[in-house]
């Protein structure tokens, strides 16, 4: 495995491979990263890692300085599962590539581009940062962060890049919750509730029902602060009324002051 720093160097790496899969995250590697990981090995023949918290997403500085940060463990997982590439920028390597002008798709205002504004917006930044410095054929995204990874597939197809996204459904905890690096400022009692939202989206999504009874029911179980739950058409990704077989449930609320998204 062979640990990367350096923009050109990577870049340079990956033009002279044909099969690359790539899987970017923000480390605090957990088994849902793990799950993309596998994929990629199975599916591509070469796989670069990346490991980079792309300040341009984060809306809150505290969330920033926060958010959960474990390179050496990071690493000796990727090499445990025998990655050929880890690339761990900074800011800058990132941020001074020049690529030429990539076009931006339209944000629907819903969900995440609603209540955590610029947040999408840096995850387009960063995105296009990263197909033009790792030429790769398939990118490993997972479905948890469903409304981002619909817009990568958009970013990739109105620029015509010749990438496809894998989209990997969602890995979770014994208790059904969403596994996420975030878990990790959680306390043991919250992540109780991380597994009964999940068990009560489940069941609201087999019987159906108002969404504002969701809130008050949801507000039992412990959660005091909800952004949002909503019904999405996965097809055009508007909010719905009714449930039908495109559609997803998603959420994003608070814990212990922790923000966590999740979707079925
Ligand atoms: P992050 O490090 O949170 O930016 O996530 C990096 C990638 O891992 C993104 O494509 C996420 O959607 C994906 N991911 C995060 N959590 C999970 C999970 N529990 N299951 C599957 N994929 C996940």
């Amino acid at each position: 495995m062979k640990i990367i720093k350096k923009s050109n160097l990577i870049h340079s790496i990956s033009i002279k491979h044909k099969d690359i899969g790539f899987v970017p995250t923000m480390g605090a590697l957990h088994q849902g990263h793990i799950s993309l990981i596998k994929k990629s090995k199975e599916k591509s023949k070469k796989t670069i890692v990346s490991i980079f918290v792309n300040p341009k997403q984060f809306n809150k500085k505290k969330d920033f300085i926060t958010y959960p940060n474990n390179l050496q463990n990071d690493l000796s997982i990727c090499k445990k599962l025998k990655v050929d590439y880890v690339f761990i920028p900074n800011t800058q390597e990132i941020y001074r590539w020049n690529d030429k002008k990539i076009l931006t798709p339209k944000i629907n205002n819903i969900m995440e581009e609603k209540f955590r504004k610029g947040h999408l917006n840096g995850v387009l930044a960063v995105m296009s940062k990263f197909l033009s410095i790792v030429k790769c054929s398939k990118i490993y995204m997972g479905k948890k962060d469903y409304q981002q990874l619909n817009l990568i597939k958009n970013l990739i197809k109105l620029n015509k890049i010749k990438c496809s996204i894998v989209a990997c459904k969602t890995i979770r905890m014994k208790n059904g919750g969403a596994l996420s690096s975030r878990n990790l400022l959680l306390s043991n009692d919250a992540l109780l509730v991380v597994g009964k939202v999940y068990r009560f989206l489940k069941l609201y999504k087999k019987n159906g029902g108002k969404l504002s009874l969701v809130r008050s029911e949801l507000r039992k179980i412990g959660v005091k602060k909800i952004d949002y739950i909503k019904l999405i058409n996965l097809l055009n990704f508007k909010e719905v009324k009714k449930i039908s077989s495109n559609t997803n449930i998603f959420i994003a609320y608070y814990l212990n002051g922790v923000r966590l998204i999740d979707n079925l």
